[in-house]
């Protein structure tokens, strides 16, 4: 997804690498390059401002126009804000606690459900026991899907009963994962079109009867700028641990990626490359920079 813009840039550090002296001019030229490459990339246009001006700041206010390489220190500077821009150091999830409680939730079709049984399989490959909880009881095709998952990936599901409430779904989720000793239950919330007053009652509904340690955004990367946008209001109404980055395979832009830990301050956790189980990764911001800049 990121890689028109990892071209882009890779063309303008070349051309920086080419010269043997740079002047304040060279560097000023090349950032704006970055930004225009950024924001190609769908990047939000006051995170690829400030993203250039630090790195400017950055190289024009230290010895990097002397030294002996100044396009490879150049190119460092950008590394190590491109790091801080996905959140500096990598965060995981808070597993501390048995069972350890995941909430995800998201606008429907972001992947939540898929991403419940991804999550599923990672853990169970490193020798955890999951319980997933199917809380979106209106719709019986994603309690349908997610004990599908379940059943392949060896994992127990929970599955609403008659006449349960979506709390009494996670409440029991929760006290069977307690009685079988799992390690961690993962509750796969409804989604909706949009963030309304009722989701977000829903939601505050699972989180008193089960008390999650994690509370993660499901998040489609490809819907680009609004989907920075959405993990934003998500977070001013229920208060998000993380965010887990969906569908960085797809040929979206991916400017997505880049701007929401920034607008949002939530750290991104995981992403989502594809859509088979073993399509998720933990989120490293040093690789992924690493990853762009070449
Ligand atoms: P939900 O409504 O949020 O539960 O969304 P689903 O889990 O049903 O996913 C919606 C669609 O997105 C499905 O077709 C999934 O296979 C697809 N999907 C989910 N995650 C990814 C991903 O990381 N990459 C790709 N390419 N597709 C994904």
């Amino acid at each position: 997804m990121l890689e028109s813009l990892s071209s882009s840039l890779q063309n303008v550090f070349r051309s920086l690498r080419g010269y043997g002296k740079l002047n304040e001019k060279n560097v000023k030229d090349a950032l704006r390059e970055v930004r225009m490459a950024l924001l190609e990339a769908d990047v939000h246009f006051r995170v690829a401002k400030d993203f250039t001006k630090q790195v400017r700041d950055r190289c024009l206010g230290q010895d990097v126009l002397e030294s002996v390489t100044p396009g490879q220190q150049i190119v460092k500077r950008v590394h190590e804000e491109m790091t801080e821009l996905f959140g500096g150091a990598h965060t995981d999830f808070n597993l501390e606690d048995r069972p350890a409680g995941v909430m995800l939730l998201g606008l429907h079709g972001s992947g939540k459900t898929t991403t419940a049984g991804k999550l599923a399989h990672y853990w169970m490959s490193s020798g955890k026991s999951v319980v997933l909880a199917a809380c979106d009881i209106r719709r019986p095709a994603a309690v349908e899907q997610l004990s599908t998952l379940a059943k392949q990936e060896g994992a127990a599901c929970v599955a609403p009963r008659e006449g349960d409430t979506v709390p009494d779904v996670a409440a029991r989720a929760r006290r069977e994962a307690s009685e079988q000793q799992a390690d961690i239950v993962i509750y796969d919330t409804g989604g909706r079109f949009q963030i309304d007053e009722d989701l977000v009652h829903e939601l505050e509904e699972i989180r008193e009867a089960v008390q999650p340690a994690d509370t993660v955004l499901v998040l489609d990367a490809a819907i680009g700028q609004e989907s920075v946008e959405v993990a934003r209001r998500f977070h001013e109404a229920v208060g998000l641990t993380g965010l887990i980055l969906t569908k960085l395979d797809g040929d979206a832009r991916g400017g997505a990626a880049l701007s929401v830990h920034s607008m949002t301050g939530c750290p991104i956790l995981m992403t989502g490359t594809g859509e088979r189980p073993e399509d998720l990764e933990p989120f490293y911001p040093e690789r992924m920079a690493s990853r762009i800049l070449g």
